[in-house]
């Protein structure tokens, strides 16, 4: 049957196809929709896990028990789940395992735009990189059966542009796949004595993988004007083929390991040879420590998005590139929705001229002006033990942010380090009882799974009592005034203390019937209320106006207003 699939769904389709049971994630743009899509599949079990570490070790679990699995996450998320990751790769699997990774060139929604076959590299584990969603259903399929064969994960790498694009996909039917639990300590406990041994294993594999990918199919020279020509993979390859229809190229559907006997070839036949790759210079380092001369980056650029304009201009450097302008629309950066909750708490923070180290998730956009009201962001988790290091070496009126989701990821462990260490920290957990920036999936404090089900939530404030915090609060992010006043007796305290901000999301909430609505008698255009940065404020012949479509009746503007011009009504 053929259908339309973005590269996600694609991925998805193809570990049913393959007979996966199992599958654990983390919600991340760009990998969110595979764990979103395999959830729809009553054949296999699904789950969003509370980080990405603990959705790969949840598939090596499933493997051992003789059943395929899949993870998924972003590139990001690979590195929180680095540790199982890199010993994985020793142990092999028992059943097939992909551990599916969405990288983010140009940064469309991610702290970096790091390159996840970087760490192919350091585990010797093999990758397949798909051009377009038949290759992500196909290569997934295959994946399954490289992995059983070869006694390894495979790992899929896609980029935004595989994920998130829609092509037409031949699907299949699921073929049943399943093997005994494997109860062998020397390939599965991995302490010194046996692991040394499985090193070397590793390598051996590495080498017959090589041999594997010489002969692979989905490694392909298509040749033509010889005198120019392009290695490449993923969806660079399509960029090629637009910019250079001409050109001969070697596609790399396996980019690790390498076909080096198949690429000398390509050389021999073609003139001039470019390697084409987003990120970093991976296929090119590979290819030119076997000593073979190609070009690559000292054309191509190591950051952001490519597209076929980047790879022509970047050949040719007389090419002119063709712009499209849109004149009148001006740029939108990106902003907290009306009425979102955690306004109120930047708000708060910035009259209390108090700094937050924050994370990730919707409130890092507190950080952007007018807010400003958020001074860090590293990773998931950081704000807590930054907001420990930098209060413990005495820095003052500072607190930490992180959302409710962001705590169960990695935020768990930063705060015991604060009641362990009786951290002098003030946390506050913006709880608004969903992971919101990747489109409201549940998280062990919503009560709910992924399939839909009803299980126990975990409630912030148990954990951090938990952990022997005796200062725990829980606030309304609505009342400014009264935040303000929790904010500066928890700051002033020389003990950990947690402040919880509980307000659902507006996408979660049913939409108010209050509305707020400026009075014009009142309002003396000083233009106060806009520093909340909401869009349902403009100004309008001088006086602030709000959208009473948009409004959702926080009243956090009316918090800033010099003159009690902006006053409740009804929608
Ligand atoms: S206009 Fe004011 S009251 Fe309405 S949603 Fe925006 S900040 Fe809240
Ligand atoms: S803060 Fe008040 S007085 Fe100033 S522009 Fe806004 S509504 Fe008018």
């Amino acid at each position: 049957m053929k259908v339309l699939l973005s590269g996600n769904e694609a991925v998805a389709r193809g570990a049913w196809e393959a007979g996966v049971k199992f599958a654990s994630s983390y919600p991340g743009t760009p990998s969110t929709e595979i764990l979103e899509n395999l959830v729809r599949y009553p054949e296999i079990y699904a789950e969003w896990a509370p980080n990405e570490k603990v959705a790969l070790e949840a598939v090596i679990g499933a493997s051992l028990s003789g059943k395929r699995a899949i993870a998924s996450m972003k590139h990001v998320g690979l590195n929180v789940a680095a540790d199982p990751f890199m010993t994985f790769s020793y142990t092999g699997v028992n059943g097939g395992v992909v551990i599916a990774v969405a990288d983010d060139p140009g940064l469309y929604s991610s702290q970096n735009e790091q390159d996840t076959r970087n760490y192919v590299r350091a585990a010797l584990i093999p990758a397949l990189e798909p051009s377009d969603s038949q290759e992500a259903l196909d290569f997934t399929r295959m994946a399954y059966e490289i992995s059983e064969t070869y006694d390894t994960p495979v790992l899929i790498r896609l980029v935004t542009r595989i994920s998130h694009t829609k092509t037409v996909v031949e699907t299949g039917e699921r073929t049943e796949k399943e093997k005994e639990p494997e109860i062998n300590p020397e390939k599965w406990v991995m302490l010194p004595a046996y692991a040394r041994k499985r090193h070397p294993l590793v390598i051996e594999r590495f080498k017959r993988l090589t041999l594997f990918s010489e002969s692979l199919e989905i490694n392909r020279m298509e040749i033509k004007d010889t005198s120019i020509g392009f290695i490449t993979s993923g969806v660079v390859y399509q960029y090629v083929k637009e910019a250079f229809p001409e050109a001969s190229v070697l596609k790399l559907g396996m980019i690790y390991p390498l076909p080096q006997k198949l690429i000398r070839e390509f050389v021999e036949k073609v003139k001039t040879v470019y390697v084409v790759e987003e990120l970093d210079p991976f296929l090119e380092t590979e290819i030119k420590a076997a000593g073979i001369p190609v070009i690559g980056k000292e054309v191509f650029p190591r950051t952001g998005e490519f597209n076929p304009d980047v790879i022509r201009k970047s050949i040719d450097r007389n090419y002119r590139p063709q712009t499209v302008s849109f004149p009148g629309i001006p740029e939108r950066p990106p902003t907290l929705c009306p009425g979102c909750p955690h306004r109120g708490v930047f708000v708060a923070l910035r009259k209390a001229k108090i700094r937050a180290l924050g994370d990730i998730g919707c409130y890092t956009l507190g950080a952007i002006p007018p807010l400003s009201a958020l001074h860090s962001c590293i990773c998931m988790g950081a704000g807590v033990s930054m907001e420990h290091g930098a209060t413990t070496c005495g820095m003052e009126r500072v607190v930490a942010v992180i959302g409710d989701s962001t705590f169960f990821h990695t935020g768990v462990s930063s705060l015991m380090n604060i009641a362990y260490n009786r951290s002098p920290s003030t946390v506050l957990i913006l709880d608004n009882r969903t992971t919101a920036m990747t489109g409201k999936q549940p998280h062990p404090g919503t009560g709910e799974t992924a399939k839909g089900e009803k299980t126990k939530p975990v409630m912030p404030e148990e954990v951090a009592k938990a952990f022997g915090i005796e200062r725990i609060r829980v606030v309304d992010p609505y009342n400014v005034e009264e935040f303000i006043r929790v904010l500066e007796e928890e700051v002033s305290e020389k003990e950990p203390s947690v402040i919880i901000s509980r307000r659902p999301c507006t996408l979660i909430t049913k939409r108010p019937d209050t509305v707020y609505r400026v009075d014009k008698e009142l309002c003396i255009g000083c233009k106060r209320c806009l520093s909340v940065g909401c869009i349902a404020l403009k100004m309008e012949d001088g006086k602030a106006e709000i959208d009473p479509l948009l409004c959702f009746g926080c009243g956090i503007c009316a918090v800033e207003c010099p003159k009690d011009a902006i006053v409740e009504g009804k929608r």
